[in-house]
């Protein structure tokens, strides 16, 4: 696979890499380094038109959705396969482009392999059902794919976030238009170079890099966008609901979160204090499921706290690339400024800074966009660092007398993607996990997802589902069909 400072990145419509109608590349920056680590081309409004054309008539003229599901399943398994056997270059091309630590990266491309293979399996299991009516009549529904559908991506698991929806609208039938990310959209363009290897029929996976506001905005407001599928801000998902809105255009958002993680005093502090670094720390705490608020039993405050301190101070910082590294950098200079700012925030309003808190001036370290994981702690809860997405390695913590005041803090935020608890207590287990406004719940975790399980957020982190074999309804309309089988055949 192409790496370096000059290898290039371009459009996929078609099954052809195209440079886009400006013929503009941009530098793709390491986070490492802030050097050039790729060019991507710059596509535009009609590149993205011209995309949705070529999807549609893939779909149309194809026999991809008219195909037995079981020959879909094939292909993506075959796709599956590919991106296994190239499972490290992708990985290390996720990691130059966005900044994770190569081990995490290996997870991710991981994760994708499976969940092709998940909905790969579903391909022909894509059933309608038969239901009783009164007299001589059958009834059945049939299940269909929608059309092209469109994916917005976000930058912080680049491939896996794109490919989470976009498995299973291929197993389902349709045909796709993908948009990364534009900070990030090496791994995206690799991976349609793999579906015309895998059998995919020309055009029934096209990418389109460019700018959201105009290449997203002009898929979203296509008359052929049949539904659209978001990963990234609260904001930009509202736009885009309100842009699909006038054409009834289904929309599926996940958009971040807030996540509380309560600790209750009988829990295995150990594993509980490990679980909260992952749970934060992980991906340089950019995860829309990040457990970012830390609720603690006042009687063990102290002592946990300073666990979590010692996890965070002794975290190994580095460029992914390097062995050993446990956190990488943020994905760009910008973010970084802007997770310092909620810091800066933070202090301002009465909280303390327990660890980190600035960014590493180390030599090695100065270049790229490095911020020390941190806690902060008494911080009013009125204050922007706790009611609003950091997205960065921040935690923050307060403390709970009671089951009570635990439910009350945690489900005291606009959002509800992913809460966490920790306690050995079956009942408090079962009960806390009812009570919190979430649309995920861990316990004794640090969160954790699989393909096969749904992925979803209540209140501020979105609408619909993604993950788990419900998420083909996403992709597949059901038709009802009545036949009245009681009218006499006419003689011949
Ligand atoms: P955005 O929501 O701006 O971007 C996510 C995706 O949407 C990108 O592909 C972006 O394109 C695209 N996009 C942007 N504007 C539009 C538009 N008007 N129409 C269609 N598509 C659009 O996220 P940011 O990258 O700016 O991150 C901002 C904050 O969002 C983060 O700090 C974090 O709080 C949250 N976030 C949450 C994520 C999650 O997993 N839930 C993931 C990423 C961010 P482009 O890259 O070209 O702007």
């Amino acid at each position: 696979m192409a790496e370096g400072s000059d290898a290039r990145f371009e459009l996929v419509i078609g099954g052809r890499e195209v440079p886009g109608a400006k013929g503009e590349h941009r530098p793709i920056l390491d986070p490492a380094t802030n050097r050039p680590a790729a060019q991507a081309a710059v596509g535009s409004r009609d590149d993205a038109h011209h995309a949705m054309e070529v999807a549609e008539t893939a779909f149309r003229e194809s026999n991809w959705a008219a195909d037995d599901g079981a020959r879909r399943g094939k292909a993506l398994y075959r796709l599956a396969a590919l991106l296994e056997g190239q499972a490290e270059a992708f990985a290390r091309l996720e990691t130059i482009n966005m900044g994770k630590p190569l081990r995490e990266s290996r997870g991710d491309i991981a994760y994708v392999v499976r969940t092709l293979e998940y909905f790969a399996g579903a391909a022909d299991k894509v059933e309608g059902e038969s239901i009783p009516v009164p007299g001589p009549r059958i009834d059945y529904t049939v299940r269909e794919p929608l059309g092209v559908t469109v994916h917005v991506a976000p930058w912080n698991y680049p491939l896996l976030l794109s490919i989470r929806s976009v498995a299973p609208a291929l197993a389902a039938g349709n045909a796709v238009v993908l948009k990364p990310a534009s900070l990030t959209p090496l791994t995206a363009v690799a991976f349609a170079r793999l579906a015309k290897e895998a059998g995919l029929p020309d055009g029934i996976l096209n990418v389109v890099l460019g700018s959201g506001s105009e290449v997203g905005e002009a898929l979203v407001t296509d008359p052929r966008c049949a539904s659209v599928t978001f990963t990234g801000s609260g904001e930009v998902g509202r736009r885009i609901a309100e842009l699909a809105a006038p054409r009834f255009v289904p929309v599926t958002l996940e958009l971040g979160g807030k996540g509380p993680v309560i600790v209750f005093p009988d829990a295995d502090l150990e594993r509980a204090a490990k679980g909260i670094g992952y749970g934060i720390f992980g991906n340089a705490g950019q995860m829309c499921w990040a457990a970012s608020r830390l609720l603690v039993h006042e009687s063990i405050r102290a002592p946990f706290v300073e666990k979590v301190r010692g996890i965070a101070e002794h975290l190994k910082l580095g460029p992914g690339t390097a062995e050993g590294v446990e956190m990488g950098p943020l994905v760009s200079s910008d973010h970084l400024a802007h997770v310092l700012d909620y810091v800066r925030d933070a202090r301002e309003s009465g909280g303390t800074v327990v660890v980190g808190g600035a960014k590493a001036d180390e030599p090695d370290l100065a270049a790229g966009n490095f911020l020390r994981p941190t806690v902060l702690a008494d911080v009013p809860a009125s204050s922007r660092a706790v009611r609003e997405e950091i997205f960065g390695p921040v935690l923050s913590v307060a403390s709970f007398s009671d089951a009570d005041e635990a439910v009350r803090l945690a489900n005291d935020t606009p959002y509800g993607l992913l809460a966490a608890l920790w306690t050995r207590d079956l009942a408090t287990a079962h009960t806390v996990a009812r009570r919190l406004e979430s649309g995920m719940v861990v316990v004794n975790e640090s969160p954790t997802t699989y393909p096969q399980t749904p992925f979803a957020g209540v209140k501020g982190s979105g609408v619909g589902f993604e993950q788990g074999f419900r998420a083909l309804d996403t992709f597949a309309r059901r038709k009802n069909v009545l036949i009245n089988i009681g009218v006499a055949r006419k003689k011949a």
